[in-house]
């Protein structure tokens, strides 16, 4: 961990650091030490993002977010926990609880006549673990959960290192035939290569939210985003746009045929009960 590693290179390269270095590192040892308490006592919490399928108007899946908020450092955002539980390891125990999450929840949900599919965000380091395929399936047996509602987000940055590490392409595999499906985040502003289309098993395209949101002002943007959602249709993977907040952007996006949109538009994250108000009220 980054506390072990500065313990052991000693007093030295803390004095050598820039003060702003210094806060920040401060500020990470910090970060760590809470988090590791926050996994030994659950103290986190799931909100669900909702997607709403644009040909039904429904929503049939939501997006699992972690949320934090540590009795002393306060709400910690995903952009500042992330980083720093991926850089300790601890992301892995992140990710398991956020299948236990989703699972738990896809369950309940199921057993309440509501199909609903939940995803989670993973990192790479949580496939780099060879027991990952047997943590998810024990995990769905756990819960009772059937495979095809629990979907499994990634990058493009995981999608590059994945390339070259066959073990987990073989566990994304695996996990595929098993009924889980896999959904590309943030899609196009990391090293979009039509390799990961042929290579990994990719259900779901998702459009990053910085695209949707210059759609209205760029025509180009606009074909591209056209381009995209044909390209996705032919190969039957569904596309899906984030970050969509305004009525405009959701009515061109259906013109063009996007699948599924989620954003402020829709809904914020919201609690499981939310969803399922959501929900009735868009059945009514
Ligand atoms: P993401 O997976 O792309 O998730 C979408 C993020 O966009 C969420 O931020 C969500 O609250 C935000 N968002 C949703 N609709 C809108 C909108 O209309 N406008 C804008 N401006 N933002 C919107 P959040 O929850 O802060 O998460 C940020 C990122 O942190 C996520 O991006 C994901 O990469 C990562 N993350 C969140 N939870 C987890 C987790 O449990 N595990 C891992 N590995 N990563 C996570
Ligand atoms: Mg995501
Ligand atoms: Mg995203
Ligand atoms: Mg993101």
């Amino acid at each position: 961990t980054t506390l072990q590693k500065v313990k052991l290179e000693g007093g030295g390269i803390i004095s050598s650091l820039s003060q702003s270095d210094h806060h920040k590192l401060t500020r990470t040892l910090q970060i760590e030490k809470r988090l590791i308490e926050a996994l030994n006592h659950n103290d986190f919490h799931v909100m669900y993002l909702p997607q709403r399928n644009v040909a039904t108007g429904k929503v049939t899946s939501v997006e699992a977010l972690v949320r934090w908020k540590d009795e002393v450092l306060g709400v910690i955002h995903p952009d500042e926990l992330i980083p720093i539980a991926e850089e300790t390891g601890l992301i892995n125990d992140i990710g398991t609880f956020m299948l236990e999450k989703a699972c738990q929840q896809a369950a309940i949900w199921k057993q309440k006549g509501l199909g609903i599919k939940v995803s989670y965000n993973s990192s790479i380091r949580e496939f780099r673990d060879k027991n990952m395929v047997k943590t998810v399936r024990s995990v769905l047996k756990k819960y009772n959960c059937p495979s095809d509602l629990i979907q499994i987000e990634f990058t493009e940055k995981f999608a590059l290192e994945a390339e070259a590490e066959k073990k987990i392409i073989q566990q994304m595999q695996t996990l595929h035939q098993e009924g889980i499906t896999f959904a590309l985040d943030d899609f196009g502003t990391g090293y979009a290569s039509l390799r990961y289309l042929q290579l990994l098993p990719i259900g779901k395209l998702k459009i990053d939210k910085s695209f949707v949101s210059s759609i209205m002002q760029q025509k180009k943007l606009q074909q591209l985003i056209q381009g995209l959602i044909h390209f996705g249709q032919s190969l039957d993977v569904i596309v899906v746009a984030e970050g969509v907040e305004t009525k405009d952007q959701f009515n061109l996006l259906s013109e063009m045929g996007c699948d599924a949109v989620q954003g402020y538009f829709i809904s914020e994250p919201i609690t499981a009960e939310e969803v399922e108000r959501l929900i009735m009220l868009n059945e009514v």
